[in-house]
């Protein structure tokens, strides 16, 4: 079976805090506020998957008042759901995502935030895609008020063979 998720999340910027995306830590004057690490990208990919895995969302299984979620690594958070993914045979096929923000300019960083989910993710880097863009200086995001992630994730449940001759038997 074959099946698609979605995810998206949006923090504030902030002073006093490190700007970490897709596991870098981002040189920048302000960094992402929450309760975690904030790392927006992985907080929309791990929503992506556990929606491809009918597996609800983040905030239920990582609610955000807990304190052993303070300040930890969202890749930390992202070992766990591809654990759930595994439990319940559910593989990565690929996904894509893209970060929404101003400032700073993320294009060099995209490459090393791939891998840092892909290796996580146990997958090819070329089946993490990264991406980023602006909002032409509009919007909230445009102000520098906040940056947001956006994720879709394909995955597969068992070997693929059930998929197919359902495909073939509906034709
Ligand atoms: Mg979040």
């Amino acid at each position: 079976m074959l099946r698609i998720g979605i995810g998206y999340d949006l923090h504030r910027l902030v002073e006093n805090r490190p700007l970490i995306l897709g596991g870098e830590i981002i040189p920048f004057s302000h960094g992402l506020e929450g309760h975690s690490d904030a790392d927006v990208l992985v907080h929309a990919l791990m929503d992506a998957l556990l929606g491809a895995a009918g597996l609800g969302d983040i905030g239920r299984h990582f609610p955000p008042g807990e304190s052993r979620y303070r300040n930890i690594s969202s890749l930390a958070l992202l070992r766990e759901v591809k654990s759930f993914l595994d439990r319940d045979g559910w593989k990565l096929i690929n996904a894509d995502t893209i970060i929404i923000a101003e400032a700073p300019r993320l294009a060099p960083y995209t490459e090393a935030m791939g891998k840092n989910l892909a290796a996580i993710l146990d997958v090819p880097a070329s089946c993490i895609s990264v991406k980023a863009t602006t909002t032409e200086g509009t919007g909230p995001i445009g102000r520098g008020e906040a940056i947001a992630a956006q994720a879709v994730a394909l995955a597969i449940q068992g070997d693929g063979s059930s998929g197919l001759s359902q495909a073939k038997q509906f034709g």
